[in-house]
């Protein structure tokens, strides 16, 4: 057998450079809040594989899905007719979509995928090509979403030329606009859409605009309600698609089931995946069947769309979500979360570190102050992996990002947030 060195070593020398990696460690399993590595050292998954598996690892109910699933049938293409699996997900789907016109589905395997379909849907059905998206998002890494993502360089430098059609306007992140009141940096995003909709892209040119109901990637800001129910008006005005990308915040990863129910938006498309089946590759888009009926048969899916294996994890999922009343559990333990993160606003040392602790449920963000040394933020996610802690950054400000397992214990938390405080103090030296 294999070292945990050897492997990493082969790791390093076959595998391409453009996958990034936060440690060297080789994986083995992972149970619930905890993730073993091969040389016996255990973590607490404060990123759930970026927010995916939800409901810990390896939750009990969704592998014997999963299990029984593999022995009956594993790839009923989706061209070949139905499965039960994928009609019984629709059906558990159905009753927690944030508004009933979203009944009708299409399943593929991605986040970027997703997010493909639906700017498919919307230039198809409006029979308009432009698309806005948010500065700061992301919506992925094939050839349309790298155009559309915007929250570093590194995802579509040197890979041009460029999708065309996409124009990005600015997301009212506060914390960056602290010289403006909430109200007035809203205020300005709103007005530069408007502008944009007059300057660069006309309202009968623009399909569709997206947005991520919590910016993720970007730095973990939610959506000021306000300013979201506006952004739905000026869409709804203007006959553009509005697409909510819930690939992220989706699943009740923010303490209700889909992040657009915290406001009154209801999207005319909603992208899902990572929390729809704990780590099974699926994805879906659902929308208005009208929307989806304007489709040519044929134009849309993909050899594993729709997965059953994935599917039948799906439906366990949806199972678990309401037996183990994970809502709940979400927002119990957010506010133990935010709340633990306060605190350390009355530690004198890390004090001054802080500028801002955001997030809604348990998609919570702690952004270092401007006191605080360049890489910071990577500089606390290492000393949490010492520490026994696997945590994550977002993009280009020194954030760091809690997407703990919705199912964590109250007791998972408080270790978390030691560990997360002493790395906290080393880095601070
Ligand atoms: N949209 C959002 C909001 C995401 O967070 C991600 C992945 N982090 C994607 C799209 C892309 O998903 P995938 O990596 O599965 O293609």
């Amino acid at each position: 057998l294999k070292s945990a060195a050897d492997l990493a070593a082969i790791g390093r020398r076959r595998l391409g450079k453009g996958v990034s990696r936060i440690t060297e460690l080789v994986w083995e399993r992972g149970q619930g809040s905890w993730l073993y590595s091969t040389d016996g050292q255990k973590f607490l998954d404060f990123t759930c594989g970026i927010g995916v598996t939800n409901l810990g690892h390896c939750h009990p109910a969704v592998t014997k899905a999963a299990q029984k699933q593999c022995g009956q049938l594993v790839h009923a293409q989706c061209n070949l007719g139905y499965h039960h699996p994928q009609i019984t997900l629709m059906e558990k789907l159905l009753p927690v979509m944030p508004h009933k016109s979203l009944d009708t589905f299409i399943f593929v395997n991605s986040g970027s995928e997703a997010v493909e379909a639906s700017i498919k849907l919307a230039r198809h059905a409006t029979k308009k090509q432009n698309i806005i998206v948010m500065q700061g998002a992301f919506h992925g890494r094939t050839v349309a979403t790298m155009a559309m993502s915007r929250s570093k360089t590194i995802y579509s430098a040197g890979f041009g030329p460029l999708m065309p059609g996409v124009f990005a306007v600015p997301f009212p992140y506060h914390y960056h606009h602290r010289n403006m009141s909430l109200e007035e940096c809203c205020d300005d995003a709103i007005q530069q859409l408007k502008i944009l909709l007059k300057q660069q892209s006309a309202p009968g040119d623009t399909a569709a605009l997206i947005i991520e109901p919590v910016l993720g990637e970007g730095g973990y800001v939610p959506v000021p309600k306000a300013y979201f129910e506006r952004l739905q008006d000026i869409c709804e005005e203007n006959k553009i698609l509005l697409i909510a990308d819930e690939v992220q915040s989706g699943f009740g990863r923010t303490g209700k089931y889909f992040a657009v129910e915290h406001s009154g938006v209801r999207p005319d498309i909603m992208v899902m995946a990572k929390g729809i089946a704990n780590g099974y590759p699926l994805s879906a888009i659902v929308s208005r069947k009208d929307l989806m009926d304007t489709q040519t048969p044929g134009s849309m899916g993909g050899t594993y769309s729709g997965n059953a294996v994935a599917c039948a994890a799906g439906v366990a999922c949806a199972d678990v979500m309401q037996e183990e009343r994970i809502l709940d559990n979400v927002n119990a333990r957010g506010a133990q979360l935010t709340a633990g993160l306060e605190e350390l606003r009355q530690h004198p040392k890390l004090a001054p570190l802080i500028g801002d602790i955001r997030g809604l449920g348990l998609m919570i963000a702690l952004e270092f102050s401007e006191a605080a040394p360049a890489n910071f933020a990577s500089q606390v996610q290492q000393a949490c992996i010492r520490n026994g802690m696997i945590i994550l950054t977002t993009s280009v400000f020194e954030t760091l990002r809690f997407i703990p397992p919705l199912t964590i214990s109250e007791n998972e938390m408080r270790l978390g947030l030691e560990i997360f405080k002493r790395s906290f103090e080393e880095a601070a030296g």
